[in-house]
């Protein structure tokens, strides 16, 4: 049993799905949780609590490095240190190259990219003096290959792949460790506005688009959950994974085997 007593895990965009689903297991582990994200602040306050752990939460836009740097700060003020710092913030807008909004392009890479280098930036200096630390950026299968009408997701999270083994080669003889985990797809808000649009689109009922969208891409026919997310974060926190580094871990239903 992994335990991250006495820790602490700051988790970005972590009011909603995947973000919410790793801060849950972490906190169940014993560590101390700092939440990010907007909307329901409180039931994510709440989930955190049911677990034990301690928790607070800042509302940094990830866009925006300032409060990025606001968000550390507090963090630091309350807890003492970040042990454990998860790069789950994300967006997804879907179009064709010719039509994509240059802004939606930037918010992109503003909060899928960037923001991963701003929070490293932060966590690298206190996890180095106290040669200790897990770095866990949220890449996605997108990250590893393509999908079209996806492209400043796909550009974002190959990128954040990038960032994942320079982090991990920097801190390569150091008990800091840096890796990516990379999901197929997992029933979250971002993927329900995904079904949505495709039965809009196609005339299809909630149920056959959520089929159709696993059907062309993820073998097992199911969606990755949270939760399973989240143990895999734990086992890259796990002494076990202390000469993992740089790796992209795959957790796709088999969407990048074929
Ligand atoms: P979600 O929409 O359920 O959660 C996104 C979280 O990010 C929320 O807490 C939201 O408040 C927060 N957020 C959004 N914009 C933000 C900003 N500007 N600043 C701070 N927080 C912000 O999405 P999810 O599906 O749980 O996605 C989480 C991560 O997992 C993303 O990086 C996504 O790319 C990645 N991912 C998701 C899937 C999937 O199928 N759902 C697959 C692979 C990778």
């Amino acid at each position: 049993m992994t335990t991250l007593n006495g820790k602490t895990a700051l988790v970005t965009g972590s009011t909603s799905g995947i973000g919410l689903g790793i801060a849950q297991v972490l906190a169940q582990a014993g560590a101390n949780i700092a939440l990010n994200g907007f909307g329901d602040t409180n039931a994510a306050l709440a989930a955190i609590q049911a677990t034990g752990a301690k928790v607070i939460h800042h509302p940094a836009d990830m866009r925006k490095p300032q409060e990025i740097a606001a968000m550390f700060a507090m963090v630091h003020e309350h807890f003492g240190t970040v042990d454990v710092l998860v790069n789950n913030a994300g967006i997804q807008h879907v179009s064709p190259i010719e039509t994509f909004d240059p802004q939606k392009w930037d918010d992109i890479i503003a909060i899928n990219l960037s923001s991963g280098f701003h929070t490293t930036r932060h966590a690298l200096h206190g996890m180095r003096a106290r040669n200790w630390g897990r770095i866990i950026n949220i890449a996605s299968v997108h990250g590893l290959v393509g999908s079209a009408g996806k492209a400043a997701y796909v550009a974002a999270k190959h990128g954040l792949v990038g960032l994942t083994k320079v982090t991990a080669l920097e801190t390569a003889k150091t008990g800091v460790t840096c890796n990516a985990i990379c999901p197929g797809f997992v029933l979250t808000p971002l993927v329900q506005k995904q079904i949505d649009d495709l039965a809009a689109r196609e005339g299809l009922s909630p149920d056959d688009a959520r089929a159709h969208l696993l059907g062309e891409k993820q073998p097992s026919g199911r969606f990755v959950t949270p939760e399973e997310l989240g143990n895999l974060a734990l086992m890259l926190c796990s002494p076990l994974a202390a000469e993992v580094r740089g790796a992209t871990w795959a957790a796709d239903g088999g969407w990048t085997a074929q």
